[in-house]
Formats: structure tokens, sequence, C-alpha cells
């Protein structure tokens, strides 16, 4: 069986806790590798490893480490294909959602070639009589990030790209599904000339992952995942004196107002809701459909994805993969029956589907006349299961978006834009999409939601991750007068 190793101070190390998990071809429901689940020593291992990097590198001037930067990106444009059939292997999603994502990964190591300018600082001359003070951006030193199963290449390059960038050195924590891309990732930084123990991987699972919320060295966490880890991660990681940014799950509505173009907005629910098998934080699951946009939408929802096709990642004609394991696919599942039992109506129930193989598939289900007290609303499905509540106004469909204890990302569809502007004056979410389904901010914003989405203050990546990665120091400066000076500066006295 292939093993799944760590990769510290620029080699890969094989673990030795005795502890491993099986990571399987969600295609297929068999395990095809075991990946090491660190220790709490192989962690101090490789956080040893980022401390002793950290001083050299965080002298490397800006220029070289910009090098290291665009040097990445050219590698990783270079491997697209090879980074998306990792993700299909393990992840599961298809081929064409595998090469978005690196796409939108490298977005941040783009970004980060840009840490020359990022890292410019203030200066005000004279703020008093001979006094100048100026403020400059210093990297923290040891950065961990601990990432979840849906973006297992993406979401690492949100925080590392900008954290090396900043002369941090980093120790990523992977979700233990699907680890390979962040080996081959660490191949790559160090192939773009980045010295061994500025990148480090640790595979593991809470064990790791609370060793990094308690380990001295570590000066601060960038978590992805669900809600209570990532409240967790936060409470914990502050407790010990760290800097956390913790983004968790969500519940992202998307408003149908009785204006939208119907055939737009049944487009961009499909994509949204059922793309990576709704694996996505920005997945839309909650449909509110305003007025009488309720019974168009719903059939033209239902018409599309009677021709949705479901399939292996790897099979170019798939437009839906697999879940990521049967357990989750399972639970998944079980939110078609609570809904029915609730009085919601099943309009189409994916466990119907018929694939010839065993891995972890669920067809796309879509489920109407949902109401905010049922499970399928109040809870995180994570999966293709689309949820319709039908009300009867804008504002009804505002209070309740607000209402929602997550607040990720919401989206409106309309061609009004007077309602446009309203809701995204008034609505209580972190990204909003107008007539754009899955609003992620592009590299140069951050990402976060509000709320049960985000514990900390920063947001994810672009300005904000070069600030969650860097602490500012303020210098007041006054030099002696010059006309006492020794040097001739032209002043008569020192002639
Ligand atoms: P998860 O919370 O189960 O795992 C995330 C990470 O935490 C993994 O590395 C995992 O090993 C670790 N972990 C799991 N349980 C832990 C525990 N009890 N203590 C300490 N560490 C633990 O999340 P997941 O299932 O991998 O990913 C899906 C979730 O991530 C969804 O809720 C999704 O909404 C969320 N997500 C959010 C965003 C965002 O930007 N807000 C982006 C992607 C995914």
């Amino acid at each position: 069986m292939r093993r799944i190793n760590h990769f510290i101070d620029g080699k890969l190390v094989p673990g030795d806790s005795g502890r491993t998990g099986p990571v399987y071809d969600p295609a297929t429901g068999t395990i095809q590798a075991e990946v090491d689940l660190a220790a709490p020593a192989e962690v101090d291992a490789a956080v040893e490893a980022a401390r002793s990097a950290f001083p050299a590198w965080r002298q490397t001037p800006l220029s070289a480490r910009a090098e290291v930067l665009f040097a990445l990106r050219e590698l990783i444009d270079a491997s697209r294909q090879e980074i998306a059939s990792l993700l299909t292997a393990e992840h599961g999603k298809v081929l064409s959602d595998a090469m978005g994502e690196v796409a939108r990964g490298l977005e941040n190591v783009e970004f980060a070639c840009g840490i020359p300018n990022l890292l410019k600082g203030g200066f005000s001359e004279q703020a008093s009589s001979g006094v100048d003070v100026f403020s400059i951006h210093q990297p923290l030193g040891v950065v961990a990030g601990i990432t979840p199963f849906n973006f297992p290449a993406m979401v690492p390059m949100w925080m590392f790209a900008n954290a090396i960038a900043c002369g941090n050195t980093f120790v990523l924590k992977p979700s233990e599904k699907d680890p390979s891309v962040s080996l081959f990732l660490a191949g790559l930084l160090s192939e773009a000339g980045a010295p061994a123990g500025v990148f480090n991987v640790v595979q593991g699972d809470k064990e790791a992952v609370d060793r990094i919320l308690d380990h001295p060295d570590v000066a601060a966490v960038s978590f992805v995942g669900s809600t209570p880890v990532a409240r967790h991660v936060y409470e914990t990681g502050t407790r010990h004196g760290k800097r956390v940014q913790a983004l968790g799950g969500a519940k992202n509505h998307m408003v149908v107002l009785p204006d939208a173009d119907i055939a737009m907005a049944a487009d961009a629910t499909v994509s949204a809701a059922y793309g990576s098998a709704g694996e996505r934080c920005m997945a839309v699951s909650v449909v509110v459909a305003v007025g009488d946009s309720a019974d168009p939408l719903v059939d033209a929802i239902s018409h599309r994805l009677g021709r949705l096709r479901v399939g292996p990642g790897t099979d170019p004609e798939s437009e839906m993969g697999p879940l990521i394991t049967r357990e989750h696919r399972d639970r998944v599942a079980s939110f078609i029956d609570r809904s029915t039992t609730e009085g919601a109506t099943v309009v189409i129930d994916g466990r119907t589907l018929d694939v010839a193989c065993d891995g972890f598939f669920l067809g796309p289900s879509l489920i109407d006349h949902v109401a905010p007290g049922m499970a399928a609303y109040r809870e995180e499905i994570f999966g293709p299961v689309l949820c319709v509540v039908r009300v009867a106004t804008f504002q009804e469909a505002l209070d309740l978006v607000n209402a929602n204890p997550y607040g990720n990302g919401t989206a409106i569809f309309t061609r009004d834009g007077g309602a446009a502007r309203r809701f995204r004056f008034e609505v209580e979410v972190g990204m909003v999409g107008v007539n754009v389904p899955v609003p992620v901010p592009v590299a140069c914003y951050s990402f976060g939601g509000w709320k049960a989405s985000l514990f900390g203050d920063t947001h994810m990546y672009g300005p904000e991750g070069i600030d969650f990665y860097t602490r500012t120091k303020v210098v007041t400066e006054r030099w002696p007068d010059p006309s006492d000076s020794r040097i001739d500066l032209g002043f008569p006295q020192n002639r």
C-alpha cells in the first residue's frame, strides 16, 4: 500500500507515530493509500525546521523572495494537469472543477509575486521638528495552516503564498482525506528555490492540530474547515497567545426575484449548487424564490438536473463526481428522508442514481417547500442537495438570509438595480453576488464570511492576508541637528 509521508526540512519524512489513515478513491470506494498521522513529536520536528529556517529567510531580500514566487508560479502553471489529476484521484471532483481549483489557487501565488510592493510601509517626514515617523511590516515567524478536504490545492495556496512572501516560514497540516497534493506543492516550492524548512507539511488529524495550537513557537494559525472545528481552533489558538483566523462552514442563500431571468438563474443555480458535488463553502444550498419566480424556477432547475451527468471525475463526460467518503454521502442522503418526514416536497431524489461502480456517489437532489425549521435548512449539508424556500416578498427574503447564523456568501438574481443595491447594502454576509452565483473574490480582494463563518477579524488572502502575516513596527526617528555635524554639510561652522 502506498504511504503518504510528511515533508520536513526539505525532504520526505516517514511518520513514526504508528498511526495512519486511509485515503480513498471516492469514485471506486477503494483505499488507494495510507497517510501518516503525526504525533506531537512530528509536529515539533516540523515547527523546529521552520523555526531554524526563519532567520535566514527573513533576511532574504524581497526581490529574491519574489523570484521564488515567480518560479513557483511558472512551475504550477506547467503542472496544472498533474495537480488536477491528483485532486480528482483523492477528492473525486471532475477534472474541469479540479483545473478551476488550480487556477484559483495560482492567482494567490501571482498576487504574492508583488510582495515588494505589498510590504511598503508609510512615511511621515517632519512629524515633529526634526522628527520623521515611518512604519514597516515584519514577518511573524513560524505560521501554520490547517486546511479542509474540499480544496486541497487552492486553500493551502490562499495561505502559504502570502505567508512565505512576507518572510514567514510555514507548516501546513492538510486534510487527511486528500493529502497527496500538499507534497506535490512542497516539491514545487523546493524546485522554485525555497530553502529547506521554509515550507513543511505535517500529515495528521486532531492530534496534530492540537499540538500546533499549543506549540509555543507557532506565532499564527490560519484555518479553513467546519464551524465547530473553526471555533475550537480559534479559541484554543488565541488562548495560547497566537494570532488566529479561522474560516468556518456556510449556508449560502441565492435570492431570485420575480423579475430575474429565470433561465440564467437556473443555469447559475445548477452550477453553484451541484458543482464539485456541492462540497464547496461557496456552494448555493438554499434558493429563496420570491413571489411567482418559484414555479418556473423549480421547473427549470429540474429540467437541467435531468441532463446532469454524474460519474467518475476522470471521465471527461462527467459533470459531477462522487462525495468524499461513504459516511459523508450517507449523511447527505439522510436529509432527503428527513425533509419528507418534515413535510417538504422531494422533487428529485438523488438516491435513485444508477452508477456502475461502488464509489461514493449521490445524484443531484432538489427539495421544494422547505421551511426554516427543517433539518435540511438548519444544517450545513455540504453535498448535492438543494433546498427551495418560497417567500412572498423581497423583505422576507432579506430577513431570512440575515436571520441565518452563517454569513459566508449570498447572491441575488434580478434585473432591478435598486433592489440589488438595497440587498448588498443590508445583507449581513461577507461575500455578495449580483447575478453571480458563487461570488468568490479575486486574489486582490480578501476572502471571508461573517458571523459563524469566520472566527477572528482578518479575512484570508489578498491585502488582509498580508496584514495577517505581518506585524507593524512604527519608528520615530530624530537625528542630531545637521549644523552640529562633523561632516561638511555646507554649514559655515562645520567647514
Ligand atoms: P473539518 O472541519 O472536518 O476539517 C478541517 C481541518 O481540521 C482538517 O485538516 C482536519 O484534519 C482538521 N480537524 C477535523 N476535526 C478536527 C478536530 N476535532 N480538532 C482539530 N482539528 C480537526 O472540515 P472538512 O470536512 O475537511 O471541510 C469541509 C468544511 O469546511 C465545511 O464545513 C465547509 O463549509 C468548510 N469550508 C469553509 C471554507 C471557507 O472559506 N469558509 C472553505 C472551504 C471549506
